[in-house]
């Protein structure tokens, strides 16, 4: 199937490791010149040398902390120095620091919306105008499956997500006429370094064997597997294609039919 992403131009945020790097791997392989930015210089310029050698797509790269205002307005022109203006926009970073509702303070929330709020904003406002000049475009972005279902003690990711999911739904009303789309993908358990991190320290601090917390962790996941970042990011490169036009202000769970809801 044709995809139609031959020359398009996208940006992947959070693109030097786990989801955001299959993602921007499946673009590359369909044809697409790539920025990438993500926090570490080295793992960055890895991961794109990586997916340039597999795809022998054009990648550039620059390296940003997105919660930085003065770091994204750097990581826009340089965007419009690489390839002009982007078609497709992933929005991508990591989770922030687990805690219950209760502990969480005024700081740790405002915090949550710059990490996962604020920089979506940002870059939406840079660089919508182009995709509505030409009547085309694709945004995308990576929220978890706590919107759908909020997990225990990760306040600030169930509620900054939330919101996140309702602004991008707003806006997929006001830019559908522009033939842009908006989703949002939410992974459910995805294994990716930062789940094996985060597996890790659960069993550091709880004693458990690995194989009996999979056992229980994956009993919860009627696939009985977690999903691998290949089959994630071939749902998002599906979502930025001119085959997935119809599709907008959806959330889609790519979670092995984890999520409990019928929708
Ligand atoms: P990951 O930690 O492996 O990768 C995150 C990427 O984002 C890295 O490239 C990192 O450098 C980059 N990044 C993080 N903070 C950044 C910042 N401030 N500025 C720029 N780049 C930044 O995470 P992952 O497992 O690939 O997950 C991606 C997203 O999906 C995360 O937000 C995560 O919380 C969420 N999520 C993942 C799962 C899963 O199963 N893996 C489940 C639910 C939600």
């Amino acid at each position: 199937m044709d995809l139609g992403l031959m020359g398009k131009k996208a940006l992947v945020c959070g693109a030097s490791r786990g989801i955001g790097r299959a993602i921007a791997e499946g673009l590359a392989h369909e044809g697409v010149e790539l920025v990438l930015c993500a926090r570490q210089d080295a793992a960055l310029a890895k991961a794109a040398e990586d997916i340039r050698q597999k795809t022998g797509a054009r990648i550039h790269f620059r390296t940003c902390n997105l919660t930085e205002p003065d770091e994204r307005n750097t990581l826009i022109a340089a965007v419009k120095d690489f390839v002009g203006d982007v078609d497709i926009l992933v929005h991508n970073t990591g989770g922030p620091r687990p805690s219950s509702a209760q502990e969480t303070t005024l700081d740790d929330w405002k915090s949550g919306f710059s990490q996962l709020f604020e920089m979506i904003v940002h870059l939406n406002e840079a660089f919508l105008p182009k995709m509505k000049e030409k009547k085309w475009g694709r945004i995308l972005c990576i929220t978890s499956l706590s919107v759908i279902e909020p997990i225990p003690n990760l306040a600030v990711s169930n509620a900054m997500r939330s919101a996140v999911t309702s602004m991008l739904k707003t806006l997929s009303d006001e830019v559908a006429h522009f033939n842009i789309t908006v989703n949002c993908l939410a992974p459910g358990s995805i294994s990716t370094e930062r789940l094996q991190e985060l597996m890790e320290a659960r069993l550091a601090r709880t004693g458990q064997s690995k194989e009996e917390y999979l056992k229980q962790y994956i009993g919860g996941i009627p696939m009985g597997r977690l999903g691998t970042t290949e089959e994630f990011a071939s749902v998002a490169v599906f979502l930025a294609s001119q085959k997935a036009s119809y599709v907008t202000g959806s959330t889609i769970a790519i979670d092995g039919g984890k999520r409990r809801s019928t929708y």
